[in-house]
């Protein structure tokens, strides 16, 4: 066993954790301030509850649930679709607030994040608890949603801290209050810790957080190596994960999937489908200007079992039209004849960056240059005009096939503010307000 306390000092370094409370919703109520109080949901695109907000909640209605379920659940509850372009600009000008403090700010996901304040309570001229309220008030204020905020000397310890109280929590850890605090968290609450670890350390018979760090670091290290290491040292009060600041611009994966509001045994919709994700997805590619190595192609069939396809490509690609015959010979390899789909997905892998062009033997460098110049003019029009405003001939049959109901488009897609286009929109939500 080893001594107690973990450390004497209060914060040798100072980081917070703070985490966006049911964010999608929180900003659809900060947008829609009548939505206030009430039970709402997102995901009505999908089916699927991606984000439920507290009133939701309360009514036992959570992320992952059919919207069928949840509206047997509660016949009243609100439900929108997803509108991730307001919500990547609330995600923005929280972390701008965060960087307000420090410049040490990780984009850890779009509604959660790290700051690390160690070393500045001279220039804020507070200690590193007030900073962190300060913070959480500026959200508050200036974004009208909640954030949930841990303080504490590592990242591990600061992120147990802003799960311990929710939503609108504040909870400091500091050096003296590490055993305590460890001593009231479960293992499967650490951040690290995923089933089966905690299945293994229940086996030593272990229970709590501090029963870990209380282990010699030999024994932690010997169970499950360098992370079981590096978590038992964070667990103590050791940073040994840094804050890490670029922003977020590396994907390992991109995947675009369409579920349609009524199922189809059209081949011809849903190729069109299927063709209008892979734009999608080679759009968001293109913008992190990265290519592609690794196409996979996914069909779910009205009773929900599904099929898919991966192929390598010969070449790493940039450009929709290269890769559009090898969907093809994927979706046909896929697709029964008669059988109702429901949805369609492309996963584009082993994204590299976009640097210079490779050709296959026997390819013609004229032809590959020219698709690629095409190509970049059609993405200029759609900067401008639209996004799919040129697309691919299959994806035609869309516009003269409109769904209703879950095609519904976020009302902030139509609506435009006073100076906005719809590629160029103020980077001031909450201008958006009805009232
Ligand atoms: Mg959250």
């Amino acid at each position: 066993m080893s001594e107690f306390p973990f450390t004497l000092q209060s914060y040798p370094q100072a980081i917070i954790h703070f985490d966006g409370d049911a964010f999608f919703a929180a900003v659809e109520q900060s947008i829609h301030p009548h939505l206030k109080g009430q039970p709402v949901v997102t995901g009505k695109e999908r089916g699927i509850i991606a984000c439920a907000s507290y009133e939701a909640k309360a009514l036992g209605i959570s992320r992952g649930l059919s919207l069928h379920e949840a509206i047997r659940l509660c016949p009243k509850l609100k439900v929108l679709p997803s509108d991730y372009e307001t919500y990547s600009l609330y995600s923005k000008r929280m972390f701008d607030i965060a960087r307000r403090y420090t410049p040490m700010v990780e984009e850890y996901s779009i509604d959660e994040g790290f700051a690390d304040l160690t070393g500045l309570r001279r220039v804020h001229h507070t200690s590193y608890e007030e900073m962190a309220r300060r913070f959480q008030k500026d959200i508050q204020s200036e974004l009208d949603i909640t954030v949930s905020v841990g303080l504490s000397l590592t990242k591990s310890l600061a992120k147990l801290g802003s799960k311990f109280r929710k939503p609108a929590g504040f909870t400091a850890i500091p050096g003296a209050d590490i055993e305590n605090f460890l001593k009231l968290t479960p293992l499967d609450k650490v951040w690290g810790f995923g089933p089966n670890t905690v299945a293994l350390l229940t086996k030593y018979g272990l229970k709590t957080a501090c029963d870990y760090a209380v282990r010699p670091e030999e024994w932690a290290e010997k169970l499950m190596g360098k992370i079981g290491r590096e978590l038992w040292g964070e667990l103590r009060g050791s940073s040994l994960y840094p804050v890490v600041t670029e922003e977020k611009s590396s994907y390992c994966s991109i995947s675009k999937c369409k579920t349609f509001t009524a199922p189809s045994s059209n081949p011809e919709f849903i190729w069109a489908k299927l063709v209008r994700n892979v734009e999608s997805a080679f759009i968001k590619m293109r913008r992190y200007k990265l290519r592609v190595r690794k196409v996979g192609v996914m069909l779910r069939r009205q009773d929900y079992r599904q099929d898919g396809l991966e192929i390598r490509l010969s070449r790493p690609v940039a450009v929709t039209r290269d890769v559009i015959p090898a969907v093809r010979e994927m979706f046909e390899q896929l697709i029964e004849r008669g059988t109702a789909y429901r949805t369609t997905m492309v996963v584009l892998g082993k994204l590299e960056p976009d640097g210079e062009q490779q050709y296959e033997l026997f390819e013609a460098p004229a032809q590959v240059e020219k698709r690629r110049a095409l190509s970049d003019a059609v993405d200029a029009v759609n900067e401008r005009y639209g996004k799919h405003t040129l697309s691919l001939a299959p994806s035609l049959f869309l516009s003269q096939n409109r769904q209703t109901a879950r095609d519904d488009q976020p009302q902030r897609k139509s609506a435009l503010l006073g100076g906005e286009t719809r590629r160029q929109r103020l980077r001031i939500p909450r201008l958006f307000l009805n009232v």
